[in-house]
């Protein structure tokens, strides 16, 4: 029986995920996502009225015409965890499949969130939640299997396809970080057994395999001693602050409340897509909210929030979305006088978050802290590590799992071939067991 991986999306860039693996005549699709820089989109951007055609066409959304050329039937959707790059396309095309979608119980309820808000296709498909650890059958001839990995979105993990070919891993994305708050350290041991039971292939994420000067990328915990550090010296000089970070940062949001709840301060969450994450991971018990946290969505409880934090800014913390400067999310329309809160000198911003190296978004950034510096404010940036695995991360995982092929995945040429020469000097060859694809390409094994 052959095996057969295929290429649908994120193979030449970061962003709009998805792949399929077809098994005999039995298909499993892994993500499907979006590509947020294509459309000059963001956390608070709705795509709900569009339609599939014009979004693929953008390049929005994975290609996944070529379904229709791959002979098989597909026999379950599966989600790895909550980013928009995973899920973000659900909406648009799960309903052209006839499968079960499958993920963990928080990455269940955000897709279930965006399909709740699609207006443009009916949706039929069954929800089936799977937990980190467990099994279930797909068919005679598949399970798949959970393990518990760690990333920058809480309940994020790695599936596994047990088959009589071997077993297919898909890694998108992880890092190994061994000391979050909310998630204990990736199961290493399960991962060691696994390529110990012979894996056939591993589609890994490739995002950080380039990059030269962080060989492990940094736990969580170093985030949080950075955070503390920083906002330390203005809670006791009673200065204002505001932080923001990535919504759906769940990890990295409960660290900010927890150093915030040791103050006399309250904290404020605000933004739709703050709201939106926030609010479902307290729902199903994941995020821990102290005493002093209030969440606002809506445009007008965020002003009234934000005319009180305005006259007492020594007693209120606030977080906000608007990291990549995008102009319509909040910490630029605060930036620009558009809301109740004024920035005045002495107010301190911080960053929590990488500039996503997009030229908009650089662009978007610098104006953000120039108008922000013009108002006398400080700015603190990369108060933040990855949540993706740096390259002697991926030489820890090659050497757990061994797998006899590898497919890097979920970067452009430049990353996966990086990905190629960590994978070189363990021993692997291109060409013979690396194999490295394009969108809209497969890779066949065992044929
Ligand atoms: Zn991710």
């Amino acid at each position: 029986m052959s095996v057969e991986v295929i290429a649908i999306g994120g193979y030449e860039e970061v962003g709009k995920n998805m792949s399929a693996v077809k098994i005999g005549e039995e298909v499993i699709i892994f993500d499907m996502g979006i590509h947020l820089d294509r459309l000059h989109i963001h956390e608070d951007t709705d795509i709900d009225k569009m339609h599939s055609l014009d979004l693929i066409e953008r390049g929005v959304i994975p290609d996944d015409t070529l379904m229709k050329e791959v002979n098989g039937k597909v026999k379950a959707i599966i989600f790895t965890h909550g980013h928009l790059d995973h899920i973000g396309a659900v909406a648009k095309l799960a309903h052209r499949y006839e499968a079960p979608i499958i993920a963990t119980p928080y990455t269940m309820a955000l897709i279930e969130r965006t399909i709740k808000s699609e207006r443009k296709f009916k949706f039929n498909n069954t929800l089936q939640i799977l937990n980190a650890g467990e099994k279930c059958q797909i068919s005679p001839e598949i399970t798949l299997e959970f393990v518990h990995t760690t990333h920058s979105i809480p309940q994020a993990v790695t599936p596994a396809l047990h088959t009589k070919e071997g077993i297919v891993i898909y890694s998108n994305d992880f890092k190994f970080d061994n000391h979050q708050k909310l998630s204990p350290p990736p199961d290493y041991q399960r991962f060691r057994e696994l390529g110990e039971k012979g894996v056939l292939a591993l589609i890994v994420d490739a995002t950080r395999a380039a990059e030269e000067d962080q060989a492990k990328t940094h736990s969580e915990k170093v985030a949080r001693i950075v955070l503390q550090d920083i906002m330390e010296g203005p809670m006791k000089e009673n200065q204002g602050i505001i932080i923001t970070t990535f919504a759906s940062h769940i990890e990295r949001i409960q660290a900010i409340c927890d150093i915030v709840s040791k103050s006399d301060r309250k904290m404020l969450l605000l933004g739709r897509s703050m709201e939106r994450y926030c609010s479902i991971a307290e729902k199903i018990g994941i995020l821990d909210l102290p005493k002093n946290t209030s969440i606002y969505g809506s445009p007008k409880a965020i002003n009234k929030a934000l005319s009180k934090a305005d006259d007492k800014r020594s007693e209120y913390v606030l977080l906000t979305t608007g990291h990549q400067g995008e102009p319509d999310a909040l910490l630029p329309r605060i930036a620009n006088d558009k809301t109740s809160f004024i920035v005045q000198p002495g107010d301190n911003i911080i960053f929590s978050a990488p500039i996503i190296p997009n030229p908009l978004n650089k662009a978007n950034r610098n104006l953000l802290e120039q108008r922000l510096k013009s108002k006398g404010a400080r700015i603190y940036t990369n108060a933040h590590v990855s949540g993706h695995a740096g390259r002697e991360d991926h030489r820890d995982f090659l050497r757990m799992l061994t797998p006899e092929n590898i497919i890097p995945s979920h970067g452009n040429l430049d990353m996966l071939t990086a990905y190629a020469e960590i994978a070189e000097e363990e021993g692997y060859r291109m060409g013979k067991n690396i194999h490295i694809l394009r969108n809209g390409q497969a890779q066949v094994f065992n044929d």
